[in-house]
């Protein structure tokens, strides 16, 4: 039988011209996701039945009941790092490996959560709207320069933020049970806030940098909220499911908190007609956190590698 690895991201085919060969020189065929899109439950299903031994995947969701019926698969590389689509459990009882390419795209999702606190500081997308459509309104806006950044989450991509935010001479709190490298703190200047409403009741600015489980979603709620300061701004550039959208409405329609943007969505793409988008004072790109050519070219590589390793090839 013909082994074959599914690849399903749409970016991976910027630098496949580099991964394709190293899977091919194992013998291996290559199926695409040809649907210029995020695949379904059942297009990878009815991909992935038979002879596929290994997928390189994406968004694209993987539920036990997916994974159930790819018989052959033995492995699956995310091609990223979060792994909410795979439903890890049911993959471990099935015997399946899954490795996700860690610390290949944190400096550009650190950029981008840069980026947006820049944006929704100085109002630029309201700004660059406003000449475009002929208007010279501005609307005040403020320094980063010397507020309180709260970062939710100390891993690959809240250090990246934390270095950034720091040269910028912002104060830097991290929340982040799990983090232990002190020497990291010391070294940047972070502190370390051990209670969650603390940090959030004391940041100018919070920014999410933790994977959405089901203990996260929805960490950002009405009571959440309700503990942040009125000038806050709220930066989620990690899952959409971390955040209360209905009570995130709320808060900034009635000018609870001041702002908040986001680079991802509970269901992406929103709804047309999805009322936060209707808000001046709410930002949303579209998950172009890791879309840089660094950040794509790295994860290409390395998914394409961890993918190899776990069929059992050595380098
Ligand atoms: P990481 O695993 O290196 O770091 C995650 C950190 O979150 C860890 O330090 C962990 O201890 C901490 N954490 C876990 N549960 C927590 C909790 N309840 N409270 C506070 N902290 C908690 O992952 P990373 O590379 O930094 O990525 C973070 C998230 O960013 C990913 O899970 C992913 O969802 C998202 N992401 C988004 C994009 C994008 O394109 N927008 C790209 C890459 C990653």
């Amino acid at each position: 039988m013909e082994e074959k690895i599914l690849v399903t991201p749409k970016s991976f085919k910027n630098y496949r011209h580099k991964a394709y060969p190293l899977l091919e020189e194992k013998g291996y065929k290559i199926i695409e996701n040809t649907f210029g899109r995020t695949m379904t439950e059942q297009e990878i299903t009815e991909l992935a039945r038979e002879g596929v031994v290994g997928i390189i995947v994406g968004v694209d969701p993987l539920p036990g009941a997916v994974l159930e019926q790819l018989k052959d698969l033995k492995a699956i590389s995310k091609y990223g790092v979060g792994m909410d689509n795979i439903d890890l459990d049911r993959a471990a009882e099935l015997g399946i490996k899954v490795k996700n390419a860690t610390g290949t795209n944190n400096v550009s999702v650190a950029e981008l959560a840069i980026a947006l606190m820049f944006a929704m500081a100085r109002k630029i997308p309201y700004h660059s709207a406003e000449v475009k459509n002929g208007g010279w309104n501005r609307s005040i806006g403020f320094e980063l320069t010397g507020k309180k950044l709260g970062l939710v989450g100390c891993g690959q991509i809240g250090r990246e933020v934390a270095k950034r935010a720091r040269g910028l001479e912002m104060e830097v709190s991290v929340y982040d049970p799990y983090f232990r490298d002190d020497g990291f703190l010391s070294q940047y200047n972070v502190s370390r806030i051990d209670s969650l409403d603390e940090l959030l009741s004391g940041s100018d600015i919070i920014s999410l940098h933790l994977p959405a489980t089901p203990d996260t979603k929805k960490m950002i709620n009405a009571e959440t909220i309700g503990l942040m300061k009125p000038n806050a701004i709220l930066i989620n550039t990690s899952r959409g499911e971390l955040v209360d959208e209905d009570a995130l409405y709320e808060a900034l329609a009635s000018g609870r908190i001041a702002g908040a943007a986001q680079d991802v969505f509970s269901s992406e793409p929103p709804a047309k007609d999805e009322k936060l988008l209707k808000l001046d004072n709410f930002m949303l790109t579209p998950h172009i956190g890791a879309f840089t050519g660094e950040a794509v070219e790295k994860m290409a590589l390395v998914s394409t590698r961890n993918l190899l390793e776990m069929l059992g090839h050595k380098e």
